[in-house]
């Protein structure tokens, strides 16, 4: 470890270093913050810096890298979006002031959980650092936001139940102590999480008791504490935007695990992680970026309250019904910046001029706000607005003390309004009477000197002066003028006056700027005070701008407002697919019923490839999403029962990347919903049994069928390739066969996205293989052996209505080996497991 160190510096160095084992050191020095040793080999690497060396001619040259300070975030944002951390260790003394070596500390330690947006892209993105504390009684999670401050805190039974929350908030880091079963890590580590380990911190800090004043769980209460304290040690300064903790259950909302969330495409496209594709995508009509955010919370995290449903749906009703306030609304809205993030920014010390006064703008823009919804004369309008705070003192605070275009930098000067301070007045004043008398002197000097083009300048290095061209020089006064610098075309002279003059006016200018900076900050202090109210405010012009969407999505794309039935039946009538229907033209999308009485719990759709199962299975599960986040929905009427649960097995994108193998995630997707469910939950299942052998597939997803049917009466929608299992409607008196019209046109093949009543015809395979070009030989040939296994009788070949009673011991037995029937099933495998799109015309006959 610490090398020898040859210079105090260094010997500085690796003491902080020491402190910081797992972090990259970026040491200032100067105008450069410096890497050495492994950070800078590693750095160099990542970040594409150049690898030089300190001390070159000693024995043991210490690897060296440096960037510019200009550019620091940048780098910074690069090491942590890979999971790293970055300790910033700064000069915390003026080099030219400090006697002997500089001292240097570290202001804020980087990590993935507490990096802050940076660009207006990240706007939509919240960055949740998550702290899990366990103990009797499971786990307690708290997580955090740390640029807007919110708090939230749960408790969850088992440690795969944290990994899913982990997975579902998109975690960038987790803190926590001791040992995490191997699999889970290694999820986490697949996930790009970071594992971090606890903080520790002296002294009292009011941030803990303040976040944690509503907890009673004292699971909960460990993990916020844990969670406060790692941000306090990284951020090293107090964190007065950190807001209470909200503590909620993970059953007070529809519970759907991430998976089910990707699979779903709720916010990403689940082939893409884009939102483009997302349910998020289509509904996204917000206008501030806290509005964005809140839709993606909802949409995660649909209510199971059917009086906060309503009460959202009767919001969103209202501003369908007040066009012009809504209107108003949006217009005001477009105005008001990302509240929630000022207060961080303002709370963190790090806010600039130019944000206080945007704050100031959107405070501003709560006026109209209030006056639109007050004058729509709608009782829940008006009471929404009842409920707001403008927070006008804090407006009138900032237009009163900034200007109205003031820099970025709080270090120039020319933020504060004049007549806001007497002593800054007063150094302004010495300014410009200094610059007037400057501007005198240039016109005295020239009338005395006869030197027409005499000027006085000023530069960093030899302050203020007088410029005469070469030529002129031979009329400069010898006796008053001493002379500075010569350029090539000119000479530079100072006179005591001029220099006297000096003093004054830049003693006046550096006292202004600093005095520009305290007045600043006490005008940042003030509006300290009010980041409670203004986080509340955030929050309700969130949710007011997510409510807005709803209504403008409704009247645009024509959704219903959904009703809730007390008892578990559906009854869609021509429901649509969100996303599907806003990416095909216009008009195109066919609509689809879906009713489902109490006594029926299970449809078994069948239909060709293509024809639309997937679809309509999803487009159950986005419109009970929706409904319950108060949306309205894409149908013509809709009644639903409130679930609980949304289950899935569907779509094969993110399979890919589990590492395990597809049948085995079909298996435990599967057992989780026969697990988990109640009868008040939602299951989608999309071709169970296809990674494994046919009989085995079939025979499985028969037995699912009937646990489903027998033991857990939720609402299923099960698409299934199996013909065979169709014949399970004359024994499970609660599923119904239903399936995805097609017809023959001309002897094509012709979707028409439609459900009807009863089983599919089965023959569609072939007229598939007949669109995709496949010669006539072949397809003849499998019409002929499709006959003969028909007329054979479907029991021979079918093992789940041999085994129907799925109860009995063995619901997976072998059929017996019989040599005939075996070259059969071996056929018929090949035929039923043979994508023939991917084939060769020639693969296709062998
Ligand atoms: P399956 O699950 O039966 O293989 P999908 O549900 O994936 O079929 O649908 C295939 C394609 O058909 C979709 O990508 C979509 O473009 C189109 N489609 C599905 N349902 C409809 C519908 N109701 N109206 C119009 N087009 C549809």
């Amino acid at each position: 470890m610490p090398k020898e160190a040859t210079t105090p510096m260094m010997q500085q160095y690796y003491q902080i270093k020491s402190e910081y084992p797992d972090a990259f050191l970026f040491y200032r020095v100067g105008d450069f913050y410096e890497l050495y040793e492994d950070d800078a080999i590693k750095g160099a690497q990542i970040l594409e810096l150049t690898l030089t060396h300190r001390s070159n001619k000693s024995a043991n040259p210490i690897p060296m890298a440096g960037v510019p300070h200009m550019a620091v975030d940048s780098y910074i944002n690069t090491l942590v979006e890979k999971g790293y951390k970055v300790a910033i260790c700064e000069q915390l003394e003026d080099p030219k002031k400090a006697k002997g070596m500089v001292k240097r500390g570290i202001i804020q330690l980087v990590t993935p959980g507490t990096k802050m947006a940076q660009g207006p892209d990240e706007g939509q993105e919240s960055n949740y650092l998550t702290s899990v504390a366990g103990g009797r009684g499971g786990y307690g999670l708290a997580y955090s936001d740390l640029s807007t401050g919110e708090v939230f805190a749960t408790t969850v039974p088992n440690f795969e139940e944290v990994v899913n929350e982990l997975l579902s908030l998109r975690t960038k880091e987790v803190v926590f102590a001791g040992e995490m079963p191997a699999d889970e890590r290694e999820t986490l580590e697949k996930a790009n999480i970071t594992i971090s380990q606890p903080a520790e911190l002296a002294g009292q800090h009011a941030e803990i008791s303040y976040v944690e004043q509503l907890l009673s769980s004292p699971l909960e209460k460990k993990a916020t504490r844990q969670l406060v304290v790692y941000l306090l040690s990284t951020q090293k300064r107090s964190l007065a935007h950190l807001q209470v903790a909200e503590s909620y259950e993970v059953g007070q909302y529809l519970q759907m695990s991430n998976t089910v969330q990707r699979n779903l495409e709720l916010t990403q496209s689940a082939t893409t992680g884009k939102k483009q594709g997302s349910l998020f995508w289509v509904l996204d009509k917000t206008h501030t970026a806290m509005g964005g955010r809140l839709l993606k919370q909802w949409l995660s995290r649909p209510l199971l309250s059917k009086e906060k449903i309503l009460a959202r749906q009767e919001m969103v009703q209202a501003l369908i019904d007040n066009y012009f306030t809504r209107e108003n609304v949006v217009d005001a809205l477009k105005g008001v910046y990302d509240l929630e993030r000022l207060s961080g920014r303002i709370a963190f010390g790090n806010v600039n001029p130019r944000e206080l006064l945007q704050l100031s703008r959107s405070l501003n823009a709560v006026g109209p706000i209030l006056d639109a919804l007050k004058e729509s004369g709608d009782s829940n309008l008006i009471a929404y607005a009842a409920d707001i705070d403008p927070q006008e003192e804090v407006a009138a605070d900032i237009q009163k003390t900034i200007v109205d275009d003031p820099p970025m930098s709080t270090k120039d000067g020319n933020i504060i309004r004049e007549g806001v301070d007497e002593d800054l007045d007063k150094y302004r004043g010495a300014m410009n009477g200094g610059k007037q008398w400057l501007a005198q002197m240039e016109v005295s000097e020239r009338q005395k000197t006869g030197i027409d083009n005499l000027k006085i300048g000023y530069n960093r290095v030899f302050g203020y002066f007088i410029q005469v061209s070469k030529g002129n020089v031979s009329k400069v006064p010898q006796d008053r003028y001493m002379r500075k610098q010569t350029l090539t075309n000119a000479e530079r002279y100072i006179t005591p006056e001029l220099k006297e003059h000096e003093n004054l006016i830049l003693e006046a200018e550096s006292k202004s700027t600093e005095l520009e900076h305290d007045l600043f900050a006490k005008l940042r202090d003030r509006i300290k005070e009010h980041i409670p109210e203004l986080q509340k405010l955030g929050r309700q012009l969130a949710a007011l701008d997510v409510l807005v969407a709803f209504a403008e999505d409704a009247e645009e794309k024509n959704y219903c407002r959904p009703t809730f039935a007390k008892k578990q039946e559906i009854d869609i009538k021509n429901g649509r697919h969100p996303v599907v229907e806003a990416v095909l033209e216009a008009g195109s999308y066919i609509p689809n019923d879906l009713t489902m009485d109490e006594d029926t719990s299970i449809y078994l759709i069948t239909g060709p490839n293509m024809s639309g199962k997937s679809t309509y299975m999803r487009q159950m599960a986005l419109i009970a999403i929706m409904a319950q986040v108060g949306s309205f929905v894409p149908a013509e009427a809709a009644t639903l029962p409130i679930f609980d649960q949304i289950f899935t097995r569907i779509g094969a994108a993110d399979d890919l990347y589990s590492g395990k193998s597809t049948f085995m995630v079909e298996m435990s997707e599967a057992n989780d919903a026969l697990q988990r469910a109640s009868s008040r939950s939602l299951i989608l299942f999309d071709e169970i049994g296809r990674g494994t052998a046919t009989y085995d597939g079939m025979a499985l997803a028969g037995a699912i069928i009937k646990y489903l049917h027998d033991k857990v009466g939720a609402k299923t929608l099960f698409a299934t390739h199996y013909h065979e299992l169709t014949e399970l409607e004359q024994t499970l008196p609660h599923l119904k066969n239903i399936h995805v019209g097609a017809t023959q046109e001309n002897g094509k093949l012709i979707f028409l996205h439609k459900i009807l009543p009863g089983p599919a015809d089965q023959s569609y395979g072939i007229h598939v293989a007949k669109l995709a070009g496949l010669p006539r030989e072949v397809l003849r040939e499998a019409s002929k052996m499709l006959k003969r296994l028909e007329a054979e009788g479907a029991s021979e070949i079918n093992p789940v209505s041999q085994q129907l009673d799925l109860f009995a011991p063995a619901p997976i037995a072998e059929p017996e080996p019989d040599p005939d029937q075996e070259a059969k099933d071996d056929l018929l495998d090949e035929i039923s497991q043979t994508n023939l799109n991917e084939m060769t015309p020639l693969e296709v006959m062998q």
